[in-house]
């Protein structure tokens, strides 16, 4: 471990509106604590920042003492940063103001802003962003990376919907990014997450969805042929303002778990319509003819879509992993269930599969590094990990689910499910990626700013 440059470090002390947390300080637990509990950060330091000058303060600092700098937020996506000794975490959920403007229809959002906040704000004007599943993930990690939403086959990704941002360059400025500030900068912080700049604030927009008619279904473990069948089947015939996903459930025997489904073992489908009950109900018919167990469907707010899919409500131990596939043909699923259905014993609370398309496909949207996602489906996997042989385990059955779907995986992966990087799947085309890669050289030729996937790193 290199030896922390501290008399440097505490130079940054007294520059900063926010606070500098070193080894042994009060505090220092809660600091370097990320969301994802099972990653134990150890960096050379935290700086809890306030403001940009607090960025381009630390990044000054770091280049001085020849540390790097991590920026983060909640910590959902820490797993893949990897060692932090020479790095300073610089954490973002202290800049928290959220701006609406109902008017333009747009947000304005500080770094550590994580969903549920924004949908909040955004749902007293009639209008709704392009949240993911859990309210908690930091709105600037997730739009990095690209976003996939409730709305991602109407809308596509949150990335595309990006207006402007105010970033932090390593070189220590403070820059206003859009169409016409920083042009390149502006494409790369469109879905080719976080490796170029330190976002401080974030503008994008929101659109007039008040309610949906949203729900899950869900069944007996035993039936997960022939419900992913059907669910499979069915969204060859939805609309594009219909996005759901598949999913095989196992849930532990432990109080936390809600009834009914502590200790049950299920599959499920869940959805989000952009359309009047009377259609959702016609379109969902093939669905409810399988006589589901539980049948949730009903009429929704948009800010209220964080409940559908029963995230972790707080920060948990937990490892998973994602992927891209090209189809989800018979013969995909029995590979899948062969290993992870009702015969198998597998430590994963979730295998899901999101239905892409839409204006997700490539050439729907344009306008950023990553503005589509070139496959059929998105798998995600996971597991809670409370120690040592339980990670084993799950990284044991996210290996399985990795080779077994391995014959159908498509030639992109997708950065926010990737927490297990280094598969050799690239994130993007070559020739997205030899851009990302000049832009990075251009604003950080020494690669000061950390991000948990570098340019070159692939799923
Ligand atoms: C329970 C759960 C549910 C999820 N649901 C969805 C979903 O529905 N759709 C989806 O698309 N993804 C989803 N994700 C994945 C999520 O989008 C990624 O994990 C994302 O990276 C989280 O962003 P964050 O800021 O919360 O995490 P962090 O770990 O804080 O940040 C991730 C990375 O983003 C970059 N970053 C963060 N802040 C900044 C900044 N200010 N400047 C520059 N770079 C920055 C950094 O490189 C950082 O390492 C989910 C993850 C979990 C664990």
């Amino acid at each position: 471990m290199p030896a922390i440059p501290l008399p440097g470090l505490q130079s940054l002390r007294p520059r900063l509106e926010g606070s500098l947390v070193l080894p042994g300080d009060p505090g220092w637990d809660a600091a370097r604590s990320a969301w994802q509990l099972a990653v134990d950060q150890r960096p050379a330091a935290v700086v809890l920042a306030r403001s940009a000058a607090d960025v381009a303060a630390t990044l000054e600092t770091a280049r001085a003492c020849g540390l790097r700098v991590a920026p983060q937020s909640s910590g959902h996506n820490a797993a893949p940063l990897g060692p932090l000794d020479d790095t300073i975490l610089l954490r973002t959920f202290e800049m928290a103001h959220v701006h609406i403007d109902p008017e333009r229809r747009l947000a304005r959002v500080g770094a550590g802003v994580v969903w549920a906040e924004v949908s909040a704000a955004a749902a007293k004007h009639g209008l709704a962003g392009l949240a993911g599943t859990a309210s908690d993930v930091g709105v600037v990690g997730y739009t990095l990376g690209g976003g996939l939403s409730w709305f991602a086959r109407s809308h596509g990704l949150a990335a595309n919907h990006v207006t402007a941002a105010t970033v932090v360059t390593a070189d220590g400025r403070i820059r206003r990014v859009d169409a016409w500030h920083e042009p390149d900068l502006f494409w790369a912080i469109r879905g080719g997450g976080g490796a170029h700049a330190i976002i401080t604030e974030l503008e994008f927009a929101l659109f007039p969805i008040t309610e949906v008619y949203a729900g899950a279904m869900y069944w007996p473990l035993e039936r997960a042929e022939e419900v992913l069948k059907r669910w499979r089947d069915w969204t060859a015939t939805v609309p594009d303002s219909v996005t759901s996903l598949g999913r095989l459930l196992r849930f532990p025997p432990l109080q936390e778990i809600p009834q009914p489904f502590r200790g049950r073992s299920l599959v499920a489908v869940e959805a989000v319509a952009q359309l009047d009950r009377e259609a959702a109900d016609a379109l969902l018919a093939p669905l409810r003819e399988l006589a589901p167990e539980l049948d949730t469907f009903a009429p929704t707010p948009a800010a209220a879509l964080d409940m559908l899919h029963l995230d972790p409500p707080g920060p948990t131990p937990a490892a998973g992993d994602g992927f891209q596939l090209t189809e989800l043909s018979d013969e995909t699923l029995a590979a899948l269930l062969a290993v992870a259905g009702p015969g198998a014993d597998v430590p994963l609370l979730t295998i899901e599969a999101r239905h892409l398309g839409g204006a997700l496909a490539p050439g729907a949207r344009s306008g950023g590094a990553v503005s589509s996602l070139d496959a059929a489906f998105t798998v995600f996997s996971g597991g809670i990990t409370v120690d040592a042989a339980s990670a084993a385990a799950v990284h044991t059955a996210l290996d399985v689910i990795d080779r077994v779907l391995a014959p159908w995986r498509a030639r992109t992966s997708y950065r926010n499910f990737t927490e297990r990087p280094g598969h050799g799947i690239a994130f993007e085309p070559d020739h997205v990626r030899r851009r990302l890669r000049q832009i990075k050289q251009a604003y950080d030729p020494h690669d000061v700013i950390k991000a948990n996937h570098p340019i070159d790193s692939s799923r």
